[in-house]
């Protein structure tokens, strides 16, 4: 493994929605893609995250706080209110 310093997950997971709405700077995205690739569990996080949005805009239900309902539901389950 390199020095350098790769994101870790609080901070991959602090930057989600960012990511998830596609408003993150290109470079936090690719710090994100290389820190997924090499890591599981956050993987998982945003595929899951990814689905249920998706999931919420294929139904139409748009509205912030349907999303952040959602999200705090899904970071509850996931044990991470902490990244809330
Ligand atoms: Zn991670």
């Amino acid at each position: 493994m390199s020095e350098h310093e790769h994101i870790h997950c609080s901070e991959l997971l602090g930057s989600l929605s960012d990511y998830i709405d596609g408003v993150a700077s290109e470079a936090l995205c690719q710090e994100i893609e290389t820190h997924m690739a090499s890591c599981e569990n956050c993987r998982v996080v945003v595929d899951t995250l990814r689905k249920t949005i998706t999931l919420y805009h294929t139904l139409g239900e748009e509205t912030p706080e349907i999303s952040s309902t959602a999200r705090e539901r899904l970071y509850r389950t996931l044990n991470m209110e902490k990244f809330l």
